[in-house]
C-alpha cells in the first residue's frame, strides 16, 4: 500500500466507523455486526500506527462513540459534563492478546498485584452521582466528556436505590455501570411491538439504550430494565482495591454483580473466561465478554488512561456464535396487514444457550440474495445474540439437483393470489376482510395493551374465531355470557373479567382507538398526532391529502394509506359499529375548547400529577402551550408536581423561571381543581 492508498483507506475507514457508530449509539439500530466493526477499527488502528502522519485527533480510534444527538435541540435532555471522562475499553477477541496485556502489566509494575475478572454486561453505560446518600444525577456516557441527564428515567429503574443504606459513603461520589434489559423484558417488549407493527429492537442492548432515552419516565419504568454497577472512579473512595470498593458499594445497597473473581495470573483469567463462555448462557441478561481489571487502586492510578481507554483493563469479547444446520422446510407466514414473510424451519440447533428451530428469511429478495436452495445447510447467527438470522449458505453441502424455492403465488392461508404493490419488497395477500390469519391478527392487535388493553391473548382470539363468534373487532362488543361460556376452560369468572375489560375499553382515549383500528402505517405516535390534529374521526375522514400531509411526520405513504382506509366500505361500516359500541372517536371536547391560553409559552413538567404525565403534556398542548423536557432561559414555566426533579427546580430557580403547580395551571386554563376523580373524568378521554 502506498501513501496515497493508505490515506484514502484511513479516510474511508473513519467515515464508515463514524457512520456506524451513529447508527449504533444514537439510532440504536446497527446494520453491521460488532465483530465486523471491531475488525475495521483494528485495521484503522494499525494503519494509523504505520502512517502516523494521517492519524487525526478526530479519529474513532481516539474518541469514544457518542450517544448524543447531533442536533442538541433534538435530544430533549439537559447535558452535564462528567467529572471524570467516561471512556471505553480496549478490546480483543483473542486470548493471546489478553496474555500480552498481562505480560505488559507484569513488566511495568514492580509491586505484587492481582486481576479482578468481571462479566462484560451488554447494555448501555450509566454514571450515577450520589450526594449525601441520595441519588442526585444520572448521566449517559454521551461523548465521554458530557452526557445526557436521564435522572428522571433512572429513578424508575428497579434496583437503583434513591437513598443509600448503611454508612461510610463519601458525601458525594460517582459510580458507574450498565443499564440492561433482561431477555424476558426484551421478549415481552418486542412481542408488543410486533403486534403493534412497530420496528423490533435487534437486541437487548439497543432496547436498553433506546428505552433509557425515552421522554416518558413512566414508560421507562414499564420496560423492565435493570442495572448493574462495576466501577467507582479512582480517588473518590479510600479502598486499596477495586474489589473492596465494589463490596462497600453493595453494602450501601447498590446493585453490584457478584459474578467476579480475583485472579493472580493468566491461568486464573483463562479459567474464568472458559467458565463464563458457557455459564453466561444461563444468565437472564446479555453479556458480550469478560473484563479483566487490575485490582489494586494504586496500580490503576499509576497506569492511568489513554485518550480512549484505561491502561489497567482490557475486555475479552466473545464472538457471536454461529451454527450450521439444514433447512427442513420454508413456511410463508401471513401478518395482520397481509404481508407474507418466508420463515425457514431448521433442524434444531443449540445457539447461545437456546434451541433455534426457525429463522426469518425476510422476503423474496433476501432468499435470492442468499441463493437459498431447498434443503440447503445454512449458517445461523443471533444478531446481538437473540434474533436468529440466516447469514449464509454452505454450498459444499448442497444436494445435487436442489431447487430454488418457489415463492407462493397465492396466500398460503386463504388461497387469494398475492400482489406486490409498487415500491414494496414484500408480497401481500389482498383479502383483508376474508383471510383468517389477517382477521385474527387484526383482532389481536385491537385488543393489545397499547391499543384497547383488553385481557385476551392469541388462544382466546383463536377460539373466538373458530367458534365463529368474532370476525371483526366490533363483533367483540356483541359478545354475551352464554357465547363466551363455550370457550374451552372458561367459567363465570373468566367471562366476567373479559366482559369487564371490554367495558373498560370504552374509556380508552381516541388516539389509542385510532391506533387499535389498524390503519396501515399508523403506529402509536402517528395515531396520537392525527387524533390531536383532527380531534374527531369525522374530521380525519374528511381530510384531503394536503391536509393530512400538513400533520408533522405524516408523509405520502401514510397519507395515502389513510385515504385508502376511508375509501373502504367495510372499514367505514366497522367504524360505525365501534361508535355504536360506545368507543371514543373524538377528543374530550372540554379540553379541546381551551386551545390558546398558553399560546407562545414553553412549559417543562416535572414530578407526578393527578393525571399521567402524557395527559398533562396533552393538556398543555391542547391549550396552545409547548412542552420541553429541559429547563432553559427559553422556558416560561416549570410545572412542578409532587416529587419534581431537584435539578430542574434548581435550574429554574437559578434562571428565574416561574415555578407553578398543578392547581395554578388549572386555574390559568380555567379547569377546576383536581379532585382525583374529576381530574380523571375530564382528562381520561383525552
Ligand atoms: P465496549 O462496549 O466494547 O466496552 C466498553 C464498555 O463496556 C464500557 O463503556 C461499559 O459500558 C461496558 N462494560 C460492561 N461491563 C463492564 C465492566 N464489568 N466493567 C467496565 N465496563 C463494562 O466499548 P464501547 O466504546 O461502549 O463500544 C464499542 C463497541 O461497540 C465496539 O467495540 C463494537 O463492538 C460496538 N459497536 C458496534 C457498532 C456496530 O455497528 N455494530 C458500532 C459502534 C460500536
Amino acid at each position: 500500500m502506498d501513501y496515497t492508498q493508505a490515506k484514502q483507506r484511513i479516510e474511508q475507514l473513519k467515515a464508515i466507523l463514524w457512520e456506524n457508530s451513529r447508527k449504533y449509539y444514537v439510532e440504536n439500530a446497527p446494520t453491521m455486526s460488532d465483530y465486523e466493526y471491531d475488525q475495521l477499527m483494528h485495521e484503522l488502528e494499525s494503519l494509523e500506527s504505520l502512517y502516523p502522519e494521517y492519524a487525526t485527533e478526530d479519529s474513532p480510534t481516539r474518541r469514544v462513540g457518542s450517544d448524543l444527538e447531533e442536533n442538541p435541540a433534538e435530544s430533549g435532555f439537559a447535558k452535564y459534563p462528567h467529572k471524570y471522562p467516561m471512556l471505553s475499553l480496549g478490546n480483543t477477541y483473542s486470548i493471546s492478546e489478553v496474555e500480552e496485556f498481562a505480560e505488559r502489566a507484569s513488566k511495568a509494575i514492580e509491586t505484587p498485584f492481582t486481576y479482578c475478572c468481571e462479566l462484560k454486561f451488554d447494555g448501555t453505560a450509566i454514571c450515577l452521582t450520589y450526594r449525601n446518600g441520595v441519588l442526585y444525577r444520572a448521566l449517559t456516557r454521551g461523548d465521554g466528556v458530557q452526557g445526557d441527564d436521564v435522572t428522571q428515567n433512572v429513578l424508575r429503574i428497579a434496583g437503583i436505590p434513591h437513598r443509600l443504606k448503611g454508612s461510610g459513603f463519601p458525601a458525594e461520589f460517582e459510580i458507574r455501570g450498565e443499564i440492561l434489559m433482561p431477555y424476558e423484558s426484551f421478549d415481552r417488549l418486542n412481542h408488543e411491538r410486533e403486534l403493534a407493527e412497530e420496528p423490533l429492537f435487534a437486541n437487548p442492548r439497543n432496547a436498553a439504550s433506546g428505552s433509557l432515552k425515552l421522554q416518558d419516565p413512566e414508560e421507562v419504568g414499564r420496560r423492565g430494565l435493570m442495572c448493574t454497577l462495576y466501577h467507582i472512579p479512582t480517588g473518590q473512595v479510600d479502598f486499596p482495591t477495586h474489589d473492596q470498593a465494589l463490596k462497600a458499594a453493595a453494602d450501601w445497597g447498590l446493585p453490584v454483580s457478584e459474578n467476579r473473581e480475583i485472579c493472580r495470573d493468566i491461568a486464573g483469567i483463562e479459567a474464568f473466561i472458559d467458565h463464563w463462555d458457557t455459564a453466561r448462557k444461563d444468565l437472564p441478561y446479555a453479556t458480550d465478554g469478560i473484563v479483566i481489571k487490575i485490582n489494586e487502586m494504586a496500580v490503576q492510578q499509576q497506569l492511568g488512561y489513554t485518550a480512549k481507554v484505561p491502561r489497567w483493563a482490557v475486555a475479552y469479547k466473545f464472538k457471536a456464535e454461529q451454527a450450521c444446520t439444514p433447512i427442513l422446510s420454508i413456511d410463508y407466514q401471513v401478518g395482520r396487514t397481509g404481508a407474507v414473510t418466508p420463515v425457514a424451519n431448521l433442524e434444531p440447533v443449540l445457539l447461545s444457550g437456546t434451541m433455534v428451530k426457525r429463522a426469518t428469511l425476510v422476503n423474496e429478495d433476501q432468499i435470492r440474495a442468499l441463493d437459498i436452495h431447498e434443503g440447503d445447510w445454512v449458517y445461523v447467527e443471533k444478531g446481538g445474540e437473540i434474533i436468529p438470522k440466516i447469514t449464509a449458505v454452505e454450498p459444499s453441502k448442497r444436494a445435487d439437483g436442489a431447487r430454488r424455492p418457489d415463492f407462493p403465488a397465492v396466500c398460503p392461508d386463504c388461497g387469494t393470489p398475492l400482489v406486490k404493490p409498487e415500491g414494496e419488497a414484500r408480497w401481500f395477500c389482498p383479502n383483508q376482510d376474508g383471510c383468517p390469519t389477517q382477521i385474527k391478527g387484526k383482532i389481536l392487535h385491537f385488543l393489545s395493551r397499547k391499543a384497547m388493553n383488553v385481557l385476551a391473548g392469541e388462544a382466546t382470539v383463536e377460539q373466538l374465531y373458530n367458534l365463529n363468534l368474532v370476525r371483526t373487532p366490533a363483533d367483540l362488543y356483541t359478545l354475551r355470557e352464554p357465547q363466551l361460556l363455550q370457550l374451552d376452560g372458561w367459567k363465570q369468572r373468566s367471562v366476567q373479567r373479559f366482559l369487564q375489560s371490554l367495558r373498560d375499553s370504552r374509556k380508552v382515549p381516541f388516539e389509542r382507538v385510532l391506533f387499535a383500528v389498524g390503519i396501515r402505517y399508523v403506529g402509536e405516535t402517528t395515531a396520537r398526532d392525527l387524533a390531536r390534529h383532527f380531534g374527531t374521526i369525522e374530521a380525519l375522514q374528511a381530510a384531503s391529502r394536503e391536509e393530512l400531509l400538513a400533520v408533522p411526520d405524516v408523509g405520502e405513504v401514510i397519507a395515502d394509506s389513510i385515504l385508502a382506509y376511508f375509501r373502504n366500505p367495510s372499514a367505514l361500516r366497522e367504524i360505525e359499529r365501534l361508535k355504536e359500541a360506545g368507543l371514543q372517536f373524538s377528543l374530550n371536547t372540554e379540553t379541546r375548547k381551551m386551545s390558546d391560553i398558553l399560546a407562545g409559552k414553553t412549559l417543562v413538567i416535572s414530578g407526578n400529577f393527578s393525571i399521567s404525565r402524557d395527559e398533562m403534556k396533552a393538556l398543555i398542548e391542547a391549550n396552545g402551550g409547548k412542552n420541553s423536557s429541559s429547563v432553559s432561559s427559553k422556558t416560561d414555566y416549570l410545572l412542578a408536581g409532587t416529587k419534581p426533579g431537584p435539578e430542574k427546580v434548581k435550574k429554574a430557580t437559578d434562571l428565574g423561571v416561574e415555578i407553578i403547580d398543578e392547581a395554578r395551571l388549572r386555574e390559568m386554563i380555567g379547569l377546576p381543581a383536581a379532585s382525583e376523580e374529576e381530574g380523571e373524568q375530564q382528562l381520561s378521554l383525552f
